[in-house]
């Protein structure tokens, strides 16, 4: 039965782009990952690959319109059910993708601000991100995270779609638990 379409939330280096793949491989869901569509984008010469450098390498978000405008696009290629990985960030998008498509079922994955900066610093020796290089651009992603990101677990508790998983855990862990919470809502 379709139920819609899931969302990951979490501060910036919490596990979304890692649950995510396990779940498309596991479960076969088709992943929108807009940190990725972005990091493309970016790599083009294009104006507007310009601006989303030097967005994303300051640890700013892109503008609602610019990521609303890709996202736009990329929902009509895919095959439902899906997964958005990193979107939407803010609560004028989550408005936003209740317009195109149906949202059934949120995933937040808490991780301690602590366990964020370890994270990223780890990941950064390798990403080839400079957004994951700096202890200053972490904390402002962080920031960031707190300030636009996080009223969208308010947003989505009213609407009785969210989940909370332990983003501390395992690798492994958390997915256990991401599997058995799919398994009771699909
Ligand atoms: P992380 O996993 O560290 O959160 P992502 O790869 O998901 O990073 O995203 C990288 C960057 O791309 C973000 O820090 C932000 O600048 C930009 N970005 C991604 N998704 C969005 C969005 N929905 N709205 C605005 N900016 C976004």
């Amino acid at each position: 039965m379709y139920k819609g379409n899931i969302i990951l939330i979490s501060p910036p280096g919490g596990g979304k782009g890692t649950l995510a793949k396990q779940l498309k491989d596991k479960w076969g869901y088709t992943l929108i990952t807009t940190g990725e569509i972005l990091r493309v984008e970016k790599n083009s010469d294009s104006k507007i690959g310009k601006q989303i450098k030097n967005l994303i390498g300051k640890g700013n978000l892109v503008p609602d319109e610019l990521i609303n405008h890709i996202i736009q696009k990329e929902i009509p290629k895919t095959t439902e059910p899906f997964i958005l990985d990193g979107f939407p960030r803010t609560v004028p998008q989550g408005e936003f993708l209740d317009k195109i498509t149906d949202v059934g079922l949120v995933i937040y994955l808490e991780v301690t601000d602590k366990t964020i900066q370890e994270r990223i610093l780890e990941r950064g020796k390798t990403s080839g991100r400079e957004d994951d290089l700096s202890v200053d651009i972490i904390q402002r992603r962080i920031k960031q995270f707190k300030e636009e990101t996080f009223p969208l677990i308010n947003f989505y508790k009213a609407k009785k779609v969210l989940t909370y998983v332990d983003g501390e855990a395992s690798i492994e862990e958390v997915f256990e638990m991401v599997e058995n919470i799919l398994r009771i809502w699909s």
